[in-house]
């Protein structure tokens, strides 16, 4: 997986030079298990909402002009 910024150097912050560090699990194969597992952990609790009709799914692409129309409607849902 590539890095989602380039950097100048591998060892060195482009900002403010800092030595950076890479954790051991911090590689594409850990990355996959952990949401793999975030999969399976939650795929049935969408299931009982979804079943009980009130599952709701959102996908944000306008980032903050969709937060105001998310809070909305989970506001008139949960009636707050
Ligand atoms: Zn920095």
């Amino acid at each position: 997986m590539p890095p989602l910024l380039p950097k100048k150097s591998a060892t060195k912050c482009d900002i403010c030079d800092i030595t950076l560090i890479e954790r051991e699990d911090d590689n594409e194969a850990t990355i996959k298990n952990r949401l793999e597992i975030f999969k399976k952990s939650t795929e049935s609790i969408l299931k009982y909402y979804e079943d009980k009709g009130i599952l709701f799914s959102i996908e944000p692409k306008k980032g903050k002009d969709d937060y105001y129309k998310i809070k909305d409607l989970v506001f008139r849902h949960l009636k707050l």
